[in-house]
């Protein structure tokens, strides 16, 4: 019996165990830090041996396969112990995709993933398809694959889940943009990070599809160094394409398969010009699947907006409070600054991660009155901004930025949580900070 040894005990390290278990494998899963109670008892429930708080290497050695997870990075000295010895690493989904036939929507990027991811699922169900949602939403592929019967998966994909993959591919795989995060991960070089991304589409076949942004210069510029043997349909809000999706007059437009059809701006569900790509791009997919125009537009019109994502929160007293507490990068919050059409008391702050705030300065002085920093060190905040607003103050707590920001805005005005960096500082996660905003709305 070949032995498959997993690196990583949390949603994906455990999903690919079960499904090892399931394939009837001899498995062992090593995790160097403490798994989480939840996870531990998904190992005893199906009886897999596990460690935690080492990695042992007589245990981990003797594997025919190791699959590491993505939240490992590839220098960590197991991992490299492994590779020496010429045994083969696998990500969770590389591993998973084996043992799967249903077709596949796979969604990368560095903004938007999480809401087309969602956008599609949702189309989908409403077309009637048997489908199942995950990769870095909910549950792990790998898990679902050990006990579900899809007929299609739609799955958000990070660019660390792409690491390690040899033969994964989708039927349609999407990169919604491309901008620069995480590149500590990455050499601090864009073009790993850029790659790493591409690498959604590296086993793509003529019948399947890449959907792409043709308005992001990075997506594009890769594209004229590499040959993809796909359908392209790339989306624009700048142009029209030959086949794929544009705006024109209000409308989108799809042009698929010699044919088009338009939906109106105004009657999407999501604000904003970022979810115009991220409607087009879902659109797309969908019309991929031969999912009909009539569902396509009734599902665009009537998708709930995700929870920290432009979450309207409550309106008190004509102030409307938003939380945007996923946008952790600066593109993010560009968009969000973008689509806010009333005067905006901005909250913003968290853990830098080597932040140029300068992309904002426009945005900022056309609509923004105020600023509450919400973060242990401002000082980046305050320099960039400075003189740029009629005020700049400082917050420790979720509670302290909503009181202030609730005596600096008046009737009309809004409220927008939208923080441009990670959360660590003050939070456990940006969950956490969105959830904590969102009490200390509802508590004023
Ligand atoms: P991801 O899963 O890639 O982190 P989300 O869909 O969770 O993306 O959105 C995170 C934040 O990024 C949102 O709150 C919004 O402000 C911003 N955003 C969403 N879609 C886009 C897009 N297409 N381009 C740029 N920013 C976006």
């Amino acid at each position: 019996m070949s032995r498959v040894v997993v690196l990583g005990g949390a949603e994906s390290g455990v999903g690919a165990a079960v499904l090892a278990k399931v394939k009837g494998f001899d498995v062992f899963l090593s995790d160097k830090g403490q798994i989480k109670e939840q996870y531990v008892e998904t190992l005893k429930k199906w009886d897999i041996p596990y460690e935690e708080g080492r990695h042992s290497e007589e245990l981990i050695l003797n594997a025919d396969e190791v699959v590491k997870s993505p939240g490992i990075p590839g220098t960590v000295p197991m991992v490299q112990k492994i590779r020496e010895k010429g045994i083969r690493v696998v990500s969770e989904i590389e591993f998973a995709s084996r043992y799967d036939a249903a077709k596949k929507i796979c969604i990368t990027g560095s903004n938007g993933k999480t809401t087309t991811t969602s956008l599609i699922y949702y189309l989908l169900k409403n077309a009637g398809l048997n489908v199942g949602l995950g990769g870095n939403i909910g549950q792990s592929y790998a898990y679902q694959v050990a006990t579900e019967h899809f007929d299609y998966y739609v799955l958000e994909i990070s660019s660390f889940q792409l690491d390690d993959i040899y033969d994964f591919r989708p039927d349609i795989a999407i990169i919604t943009n491309i901008t620069p995060d995480h590149l500590d991960r990455y050499d601090h070089k864009m073009e790993n990070y850029v790659a790493a991304k591409f690498n959604i589409t590296r086993n793509l076949r003529p019948d399947d599809c890449f959907i792409f942004d043709s308005d992001d210069d990075i997506t594009i510029g890769h594209l004229s160094n590499i040959v993809l043997r796909c359908k392209m349909l790339p989306f624009s809000q700048e142009k029209e394409v030959e086949q794929g999706a544009f705006v024109r007059d209000d409308k989108i437009v799809l042009r698929y398969d010699k044919e088009e059809t338009d939906i109106f701006l105004e009657e999407l569900a999501l604000g904003g010009k970022h979810n115009i790509y991220n409607s087009m791009a879902a659109a797309l997919a969908a019309k991929v699947t031969g999912i009909d125009n009539a569902v396509i537009r009734n599902s665009l019109a009537t998708f709930q907006p995700i929870e920290h994502r432009l979450e309207p929160v409550l309106s008190i007293k004509d102030v409307l409070y938003i939380n945007d507490s996923k946008a952790t990068n600066v593109d993010s919050a560009w968009y969000a600054l973008e689509c806010q059409k009333r005067p905006v008391v901005w909250i913003v702050g968290g853990t830098d991660k080597g932040n140029d705030y300068s992309v904002l300065n426009d945005l900022v002085r056309e609509k923004v009155k105020a600023i509450v920093c919400l973060g242990v060190d401002n000082a980046k905040i305050h320099a960039a901004f400075e003189g740029m607003v009629g005020e700049i103050t400082d917050a420790l707590s979720a509670e302290e930025a909503v009181q202030k920001a609730s005596k600096l805005a008046k009737e009309g005005d809004v409220v927008l949580l939208s923080p441009c960096c990670a959360s660590f500082d003050l939070f456990k996660n940006y969950e956490d900070r969105g959830e904590q905003f969102k009490a200390a709305v509802r508590n004023l």
